[in-house]
């Protein structure tokens, strides 16, 4: 079976979703593809930059006005394993909220604008016909089902799915990490976000929506390695390392299903915003999480490449256009920021035990750096 549609967007998390909100409500016929059932738990840090607020006002989406209220941020603590601490104010009020919900409300959104949404749905290859239409395959269950389009967006996240040409070369670094994440009730923590150095990664908690928190981990996959299976026992093994962190996760108890992982886990080096098709979110660029500008970056990715391909599916612009045009200005957006982004990335795996009386000295520089220097301005450059 084929099905037609103008443009075809493989992941339905916050990128796809918003660029299918985006495109469906310019009028094109719209398929957002995902091989999850949602709402489901995701692995993140759930910390919406502040920036981020701007970008859903596009969308038509105010989460701050909802109920239950998202967790509110004004400040962020890093605390060293060894107990020293460093805090600074955010350049304005960041949200927590669950993906759980996010994701839910962007959908919400994007099948009010005209989107269709099919979950369930494995895309197992992506191919650019001669005529510059694609064919998408997908398996649902036992049926393959494929899609063609006269566009096609890749917004299915960090993994690659098997059967979709990579680009020219590999641009992911070769350290591999482990994502966890929890959510904790009982945890009260005030209005910030809190940042755990342990060995090999860190943890971050913050509060999200109906008075519970997040705790959510980057981890290098050796460090894990020999420290349990599960996320609670992964959790409880970093913590080791921290003991602050370790009186912190002793307040409160696990939400019962809120547990997921993600792995592997490889971050850019640059920025691929085309192979045969634009890609937007982490499938474009995989920042540190560290920066919690991800989700930012997913959300301004659909915007840019909703505009070019809203542009091109009206016969405005060509099909070299379309590709040359989001892909500059992908490129021009997101380098300088990833290249900061590293560096920091850097300086917090440094040998954070061993180095410790030297690294006190750099964070306060860090602390500067992950909360200004990372931020995308309302233009959308980095500062
Ligand atoms: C540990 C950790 C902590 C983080 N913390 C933060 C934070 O605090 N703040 C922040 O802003 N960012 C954070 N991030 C980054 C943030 O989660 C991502 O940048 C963001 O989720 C990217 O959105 P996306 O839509 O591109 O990808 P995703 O949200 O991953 O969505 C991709 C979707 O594609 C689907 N998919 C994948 N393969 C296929 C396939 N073959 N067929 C069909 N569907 C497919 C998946 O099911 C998924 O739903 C964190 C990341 C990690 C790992």
């Amino acid at each position: 079976m084929t099905r037609q549609a103008d443009v075809i967007v493989a992941g339905a998390g916050i990128a796809g979703s918003s660029a299918a909100l985006q495109l469906a409500a310019l009028g094109h016929r719209t398929i957002l593809l995902d091989r999850q059932e949602f709402p489901r738990h995701k692995t993140c840090g759930e910390f919406m930059s502040p920036e981020t607020k701007e970008m859903l006002a596009v969308l038509g989406i105010n989460l701050v006005s909802r109920t239950p209220a998202p967790g509110n941020m004004n400040k962020a603590r890093i605390i060293l394993p060894r107990g020293g601490e460093i805090g600074a104010p955010l350049p304005g009020n960041a949200t927590g909220i669950s993906r759980y919900e996010l994701d839910r409300i962007l959908h919400e959104k994007a099948e009010s604008a005209g989107a269709e949404i099919v979950t369930k749905a494995v895309v197992t290859g992506i191919r650019k016909l001669d005529d510059n239409r694609y064919e998408v395959d997908t398996r649902q269950g036992d049926r393959k089902v494929s899609y063609q389009a006269l566009a096609v967006i890749g917004a299915y996240g960090t993994k690659k799915p098997r059967g979709v040409a990579s680009g020219a070369e590999d641009t992911r670094d070769n350290t591999v990490y482990i994502g966890i994440k929890s959510h904790y009730r009982g945890i009260a923590i005030p209005e910030q976000v809190e940042l755990y150095f342990c060995e090999g990664g860190y943890i971050g908690i913050s509060p999200i929506e109906d008075g519970k928190v997040n705790v959510a981990a980057l981890l290098t996959l050796d460090s894990v390695q020999g420290r349990g299976k599960s996320v609670q026992e992964i959790l409880q093994k970093a913590a080791g390392g921290n003991r602050h962190l370790t009186a912190r996760l002793a307040e409160g108890t696990p939400v019962t299903d809120t547990q997921v992982s993600i792995a592997p886990v490889r971050l850019s080096d640059t920025p691929e915003p085309w192979s045969e098709f634009p890609h937007i979110g982490d499938a474009m660029l995989m920042i540190p999480p560290l920066c919690g500008d991800g989700m930012s970056i997913a959300l301004r990715s659909a915007l840019i490449c909703s505009g070019w391909t809203d542009r091109y599916l009206k016969g405005m612009i060509s099909y070299e256009e379309w590709q040359t045009g989001y892909s500059a200005e992908a490129d021009q957006e997101f380098t300088r920021l990833l290249k900061r982004a590293r560096r920091i990335q850097k300086l917090a795996f440094a040998k954070t035990n061993r180095l410790y009386p030297g690294l006190a000295r750099v964070f306060p520089g860090l602390a500067r750096y992950v909360i200004k220097a990372t931020r995308l301005s309302e233009t959308g450059m980095a500062r």
